[in-house]
């Protein structure tokens, strides 16, 4: 098991998909802003260089580090340095496996707000050693997020990396950048377990150019060596090398970083099957431990060598290098490379034929992996003794290995399979929460073309709307002027009509006039009184004043001749000086009195002329119809005629005087025609009783 003791190749992990930069400052944007606190991590580089290498000699001799750094916490003069000193306890006592202790540390720097991620780092450390990756990573990611809030982000760093700048004066003096580097390092190895090597590459990457940005030979070649690893890891041999060389030129007289930079080469050997480099590579790892006076390297270095032997059947040195690790881990209560270590020695005891100590191994490694993550490790673990415990012809033990392999390997595979199924169920929701929105859009599109579709639909509503109201309101306006036309031509037209029937010099009613009322009576017999009036002598009103003063009269007689009469009678001026008054509804009783108010009115007093007081009388010819006794219908044209006839009588008679027909005898039509053509006769004869009404002064 090469490389195990810090970097398992597992399956197992959720594929993380998240670009790197989110993937590894995983930490939520509450909790980041919740870091920005007024006093930053009191961070020194020159400080940090010192014990940086402090720490570096802790990893093999922690306990003597923890001396130097605690006689350093008493010092006055370190009094600002005292959180970066207490971290540095805290990482020396997880190297030294004082997990209980170290736990109180991490408390007592998360109360300083300004170490809650070196706090986080911290406890992260401690979750990495006690074989809990996921944990730890996620502990690294909340650190990280917090420490680059004072570092270039990783995309500024690189660019600052590719122009060549780089050195101590591309940080700013805040940024702790080991912190952030070995967070990032425990962010990769977990990316590395889970599989995602791109992803495990840009974090390496990152961890690379804080290292070279910080100057930091150590910790750049160790970046190069493990990304070498991943390229190898990819199939990218050639890169793998290229990485090899440039680590192996950076870690040039450091023998602590030039074993390291052997150990990847190694691992990129055992990678391509190379058996003989990498045991080259390893043996020269062991060299260069001891040559550092690195325990611990040391240890780590016999624990691959012991994987290497086991993989050359070379069992027995495989045991020896493996049983000179052993103790060392046991002290640091390191469980997770004593594990590795047992199980190499398990193998080799199969292989040796020591198949009770090889039991006993086994028993102590199921024991020592009670509560362990890391299934992957052990189902390799499983095959490899299942493998030894077969070739040793142990088929028993082999296929308990086996049966046991299988069974883990199916658990794996079923949580694989559920995480895989996870990943599947998100990605279809995701997808799913996709298309629902693309169907809401698209029913969003289709509402608004809809609504669209009936505002345009309004609005030609409200237009056609608009004309027709327009229209109708023109209609309306064409109606009206059409009849108030039609009013003003019927007003014309009676206006006219009422001219045409109207007498222009006396404004009197015509004969027109009288003959369109009688028109009205025709279908009817006759009745009321008929009055034929004439003015008398006026040939010699003309001849003596003219025609000026004979019109004067006239309109005059016209206008006497009105007020005398009643107001529903009508007054015609039937032809030059003679008028003729329709008297209807009268009594016949009525009718002399009628008579007798005429002549009054007229003659009563004189007429003003220019020529003087004229005195002007007129005579009255009239009847009342029908005409009594017989009472036989008579036409209107009768009528006037028995009315003329009256007037000619008053005429004769001496003028200024009324005729008035009282009774008519005649039986018949036929009789009444006979007075009719012989009026006088008829009257003489006492056919025809006259009454005389006489004028004024006759
Ligand atoms: P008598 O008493 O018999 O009715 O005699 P008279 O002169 O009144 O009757 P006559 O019929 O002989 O004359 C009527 C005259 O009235 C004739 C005509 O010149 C005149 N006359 C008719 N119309 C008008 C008019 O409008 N104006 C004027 N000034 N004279 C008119
Ligand atoms: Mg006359
Ligand atoms: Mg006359």
């Amino acid at each position: 098991m090469l490389l195990a003791s810090w970097l398992s190749l597992s399956p197992l992990a959720a594929q993380d998909t998240r670009p790197p930069e989110a993937a590894m400052s995983g930490a939520a944007p509450a909790a980041s802003a919740a870091r920005l606190t007024p006093t930053a991590w009191p961070y020194e580089r020159s400080f940090d260089d010192s014990l940086e290498l402090l720490l570096r000699q802790g990893f093999d001799r922690p306990e003597q580090a923890l001396q130097r750094v605690r006689a350093m916490q008493k010092d006055r003069a370190m009094a600002r340095h005292s959180l970066p000193l207490l971290l540095a306890e805290g990482r020396l006592l997880v190297l030294a496996g004082e997990f209980t202790p170290a736990q109180a540390l991490a408390d007592r720097l998360a109360q300083h707000p300004e170490a809650r991620d070196a706090a986080l780092l911290l406890q992260a450390e401690w979750a990495d050693r006690q074989g809990q990756g996921i944990r730890a990573t996620a502990l690294a990611r909340q650190a990280l997020a917090g420490l680059s809030l004072h570092c270039p982000s990783s995309a500024s760093l690189q660019s600052v990396q590719a122009s060549g700048a780089g050195g101590r004066s591309a940080l700013p003096a805040a940024c702790d950048f080991r912190l952030s580097w070995s967070a990032l390092r425990l962010i990769e190895r977990n990316q590395i377990r889970s599989g995602t090597l791109p992803l495990a590459e840009a974090t390496v990457q990152w961890a690379l150019a804080l290292a070279q940005a910080g100057g930091d030979r150590h910790l750049a070649a160790n970046s190069m060596g493990t990304l070498a690893m991943l390229a190898q890891m990819q199939d990218q041999a050639e890169q793998a090398k290229r990485w090899l060389v440039q680590a192996r030129q950076l870690a040039q007289g450091d023998a602590l970083a030039l074993f390291k930079v052997k150990n990847y080469e190694a691992f990129v050997a055992s990678h391509r099957q190379d058996h003989a480099a990498k045991l080259r590579a390893l043996e020269e790892c062991v060299e260069l431990a001891r040559q550092a006076d690195a325990p611990r390297w040391l240890a780590q270095a016999q624990s691959n060598l012991a994987d290497a032997y086991l993989q050359l059947k070379q069992p027995a040195r495989a045991l020896e290098v493996a049983r000179q690790a052993l103790p060392l881990f046991e002290q640091r209560g390191d469980i997770r490379i004593q594990r590795t270590i047992r199980h190499n020695m398990a193998v080799a005891y199969v292989q040796l034929g020591d198949y009770e100590q090889a039991k006993r191994e086994v028993a102590r490694i199921e024991a020592m992996s009670q509560g362990l993550v890391d299934q992957g490790l052990r189902v390799q673990e499983l095959r490899e003794l299942g493998e030894a415990w077969t070739e040793a012809g142990q088929f028993k033990e082999g296929l308990a290995a086996y049966h046991l392999e299988r069974r883990l390997s199916a658990e794996l595979v079923e949580m694989n399979r559920a995480s895989a199924l996870q990943q599947l169920q998100l990605k279809y929701d995701s997808e799913r929460k996709q298309r629902d929105l693309e169907l809401l859009q698209r029913d969003q599109a289709l509402v608004d073309h809809q609504l669209a579709n009936r505002q345009r639909v309004q609005q030609v509503g409200v237009a056609v709307a608009l004309l027709l109201g327009l229209s109708l309101i023109l209609v309306a306006a064409m109606v009206q002027r059409v009849r108030a036309a039609h009013k003003r031509l019927r007003a014309n037209e009676q206006l006219l009509k009422a001219q045409s029937e109207r007498d222009p010099l006396t404004d009197l009613a015509n004969r027109r006039h009288f003959l369109a009322v009688m028109q009205e009576h025709a279908r009817r017999e006759f009745h009321g009184a008929l009055l034929m009036v004439d003015i008398d002598h006026f040939k010699h009103v003309n001849d003596q004043h003219g025609h000026g003063v004979g019109d004067v009269v006239i309109c005059e007689v016209a206008r006497r001749l009105s007020l005398a009469v009643r107001a529903e009678d009508l007054v015609v001026r039937w032809g030059g000086e003679e008028f003729l008054v329709f008297a209807p509804g009268i009594a016949p009783e009525d009718l002399l009195p009628l008579a007798q108010r005429v002549l009054q009115g007229i003659g009563g007093e004189p007429v003003a002329s220019s020529e003087g007081p004229l005195r002007i009388t007129v005579s009255i010819g009239c009847a009342h119809f029908p005409l009594q006794p017989s009472g036989l219908p008579q036409h209107w044209e009768q009528a006037v005629n028995w009315a003329d006839m009256a007037l000619y009588t008053a005429k004769s008679r001496g003028r200024n005087r009324a005729a008035a027909i009282v009774t008519v005898k005649a039986g018949d039509r036929q009789a009444l025609q006979q007075i009719e053509a012989d009026f006088d006769a008829a009257c003489s004869s006492e056919r025809v009783q006259l009454q005389q009404v006489l004028g004024p002064g006759a």
